[in-house]
């Protein structure tokens, strides 16, 4: 038996903390149960990370109360929350927060609500014994007849039996502890049933006691008769609310029924849950030897029992989906869990339909979308075992599941898999690699269009490549062809922005009733409304962007932070009125069709028509029936969409991103472009079409798109990052500086930069101005640091070094006007 342990403070700091364990908490005190610990003045929630013999502190305060009977957590799981923290320089508490729903990560949702009236009375009595502070406890709640909060009560009465001392109460009706909203959300639901009492299910009693019944209370009988029939039909009882509804009964019959014995109250706990309505059946579906040959690797390195990873690199259309779900079915078999990490939850109808209709109840999603309650009850159920396929965004990547036996990263090698906006800033496709091999499962990192990252790792043997180059059932891989905007705007064949190729394109497609899909990957009207006299373009004054016209509201919006202001007539800087609108976001491509095609449906899926809940369902609904024709987009519309009756796929400028001063611009506009061209003809009924418009017809990612040519768009572009020592040679860690006095904030970069120490396998750049230089009001300035992967293997030295920094730095000038963020493995530098 040790003595102390090693407890977790679930906030922003960077350290562990001892406590010792009082003996009525010793049996229920494990690895991975929430504990609350006395903290400075406060008491907070922490998790127990370990136990000590030796304490380093000079003062050890003892645990204050266990929150989990049995631990929520395994050591495995501590684990790798702890390599999390240390590899993204995150607080461990952070990474832990990060990994509990909402709710849970603190108690501070609990009022104390007085029962008896003589309460008061009752203090009085008790100080006049030695219970002070039981004394002072009850004082306390008598003066506060609405309740008063269990955090209040701790913070004052610093009473180490405070939950004794309330659950005593609550069992002898004194008072009651009540959970506020937050916390109520986030509890086990329960409804009130009723049913008959048992005795009275010998045919005798229940005569009698109808007949009793009748005469003096009609309403109860039928009550009465009711729960009967119910129990004749299924032995269950019947919810309150239902019985009150169906018999007009009253709350208090129902009681007074209760009371004597006719029947019995009781409470049954709900599940609420993401989905509505049943599962499909799952099609029957026709395995190819590609797919076969990926499903037994995958499931024999399951079966070992080992950690392996695979990246399964298939085409558009080559039915990964499908062997993921063969692979699942073998690793259910063998009483082990799944997690399915996708870009983005809304975007993925199908594929969640597709593993309920093989595996039913044992599917939990994880949706930022989802009510404090669903979360909860979905995560409960995970973590106790009845779900055993889990699928979700990045977060789900800390899914509590039992006896991990596969971590699956669909589409990996998008963006949204790495958190930028919040500490702990991590790529769950990284970390499932992490995970995996911590817990010696399969990990399977799936892509028409692999991250260079993820594809020279499996060139170079650190993953098995499995390869579908094919697609399924026959269906042909589309024809690409490219429209040379500048070209047709010479020849004068563009109706605005669209080509006339592409016009054309489109009506044969409408007269055959063919789906269509078009992107354009920006939304609004016009990115810029701007003065041909002077050159002025209206910019947000809160960052340094010029601002988007949106013709609906007649506005023109920051995309960064919200900032809306009425278009201008006049020229702000000059007062000139010859202004005008260029560039086309998504609006106006709408409005270009709606011109050139009056009579086609449109539906546009945007980030300004998808913000309310359900909205993706709904326009992806609408267009899979029909009842759309075109579905016109940003990326959104790239994203593993499966639509049979698409025959068209429509870029209306491939350009939006080829420019962005970033160094993955070109990678990420294959990517988008590939992914796009695969929703296009994936039956062999149909072949489809691609029809690309661009003034880079010369461009190597668009090249290699038209050619269906990966492998050539991986080899030009892993050249170019060796030159330059981007990713995968180096590792990239970015160090952001941001506050309101734009002098002040690069004064702080170059304090910061002089204590880095030199570790003979980094450059250290900057400080610089990003390309944003301004954002929400605050100036930004940066340090770029490349780390050489060959010589700093998991970049153990240049972490250190970055720390020791930090520490140095934090000491010596932090300061509330300068916030500094560190992201390491950053997307868009
Ligand atoms: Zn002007
Ligand atoms: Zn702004």
């Amino acid at each position: 038996m040790q003595k102390f342990v090693q407890v977790v403070p679930l906030q922003p700091i960077r350290q562990t903390f001892t406590y010792s364990i009082p003996d009525d908490l010793a049996p229920v005190v494990h690895i991975g149960s929430r504990a609350l610990i006395p903290f400075g003045r406060k008491i907070i929630t922490g998790i127990i990370a370990g136990f000590t013999d030796n304490a380093v502190e000079k003062k050890i305060k003892p645990l204050w109360d266990i929150l989990d009977p049995e631990p929520i957590w395994t050591k495995e799981f501590m684990d790798f929350t702890e390599w999390v923290a240390n590899y993204y320089l995150a607080p461990w508490g952070e990474v832990l927060h990060a990994a509990l729903p909402q709710g849970m990560a603190g108690e501070s949702g609990f009022l104390v609500v007085p029962i008896v009236e003589d309460l008061a009375e009752r203090a009085k009595l008790l100080a006049k014994t030695r219970a002070i502070k039981r004394a002072e406890l009850l004082r306390l709640v008598a003066l506060n007849p609405s309740g008063i909060s269990l955090k209040t009560l701790r913070n004052k009465l610093q009473f180490g039996g405070i939950n004794t001392a309330i659950k005593e109460y609550e069992d002898q009706g004194l008072l009651m502890l009540q959970a506020t909203d937050a916390e109520q959300k986030a509890k086990p639901k329960f409804i009130r049933m009723m049913r008959i009492a048992e005795n009275l299910l010998n045919d005798d009693d229940l005569r009698e006691g109808m007949a009793e019944l009748e005469k003096r209370s009609p309403k109860k009988a039928t009550v009465l008769a009711l729960l009967y029939d119910n129990h004749l039909k299924d032995k269950g009882g019947l919810a309150v609310s239902a019985i009150i509804q169906r018999t007009g009964a009253s709350a208090a019959a129902l009681n007074g029924l209760a009371d004597k014995g006719y029947a019995v109250l009781y409470k049954i706990e709900i599940k609420r849950s993401f989905f509505t309505g049943i599962p499909k059946t799952p099609p029957i579906y026709q395995l190819n030897e590609r797919q076969l040959t990926a499903i037994n690797a995958i499931a024999s390195a399951v079966l070992a029992n080992n950690f392996h990873p695979f990246l399964l690199h298939g085409v558009t259309g080559s039915g990964k989906t499908q062997v993921y779900i063969e692979v699942i079915k073998k690793v259910l078999a063998k009483k082990r869990s799944v997690i399915t990490l996708v870009p983005e939850i809304s975007l993925t109808p199908q594929l969640i339909d597709r593993y309920r209709a093989h595996f039913g109840d044992e599917v939990a999603v994880l949706h930022s979308r989802m009510s404090i309650g669903e979360r909860y009850d979905t995560w409960r159920a995970v973590q106790s075992g009845k779900c055993n396929v889990v699928i979700g965004a990045r977060s789900a990547l800390f899914a509590p599941v039992k006896n991990l036996g596969m971590i699956v990263v669909d589409e990996e090698h998008e963006s949204s898999f790495k958190q930028t906006d919040a500490a702990p800033r991590y790529n769950a496709r990284d970390c499932a690699v992490v995970r995996a091999s911590m817990e010696r499962a399969a990990v399977v990192l799936g892509s028409a269009t692999p991250s260079l990252e993820s594809f020279y790792n499996a060139t170079a043997g650190k993953y098995t490549m499995l390869e579908l180059p094919e697609r399924v059932d026959n269906a042909l891989m589309p024809d690409i062809v490219v429209v040379d905007t500048r070209e047709a705007r010479k020849k004068k064949e563009m109706h605005n922005n669209i080509s006339f190729f592409l016009r054309d394109q489109i009506r044969v497609r409408l007269q055959k009733k063919e789906g269509i899909i078009l992107l354009q990957n920006r939304r609004g009207f016009a990115p810029i409304q701007q003065c041909l006299d002077c050159g002025a373009a209206p910019e947000c004054p809160h960052c340094s962007v010029t601002l988007t016209f949106h013709k609906v509201k007649n506005q023109l919006r920051c995309h960064y932070c919200g900032h809306s202001i009425p278009a201008v007539t006049a020229c702000m800087s000059c007062g000139s009125t010859n202004v005008k609108l260029f560039g086309a976001g998504t609006q106006r491509v709408e409005e270009d069709i709606a011109a050139l095609f009056p009579d086609a449906k449109i539906a546009r899926m945007d980030l300004d028509t998808t913000s309310h809940k359900g909205a993706h369902k709904e326009i992806l609904d609408t267009f899979g029936s029909g009842d759309a024709d075109i579905l016109l987009g940003t990326q959104m519309v790239a994203k593993g969409l499966d639509f049979p009756r698409v025959t068209l796929v429509g870029v209306i400028s491939a350009d939006t991103q080829l420019h962005l001063p970033d160094f993955r611009a070109s990678e990420r506009t294959f990517q988008l472009l590939t992914q796009v061209s695969g929703r296009a003809g994936r039956t062999a009924a149909q072949k489809g079409e691609v029809v690309i418009q661009t003034s880079n017809p010369n461009d190597e990612a668009i090249k290699s798109v038209v050619q269906h040519d990966y492998k050539g768009f991986y080899a030009d572009e892993l050249q170019k990052r060796k030159e330059l020592f981007y990713p995968p040679f180096s590792r990239i860690i970015l160090i952001e500086f941001k506050g309101k006095d734009d002098k002040f904030v690069q004064q702080h970069a170059n304090m910061l930069k002089r204590f880095i120490t030199p570790d003979g396998y980094s450059e250290i750049l900057g400080p610089h101005q990003p390309p944003i230089s301004k954002l929400r009001d605050e100036y930004r300035w940066r340090i770029l640091i490349k780390n050489d992967k060959e010589k700093d293997g998991g970049g153990t030295k240049i972490r250190r070094a970055l720390q020791r920094a930090l520490d140095e730095y934090t000491t010596r000038y932090a300061t509330r006007a300068v916030r500094v963020i560190v992201d390491i493995d950053p997307q868009g530098v």
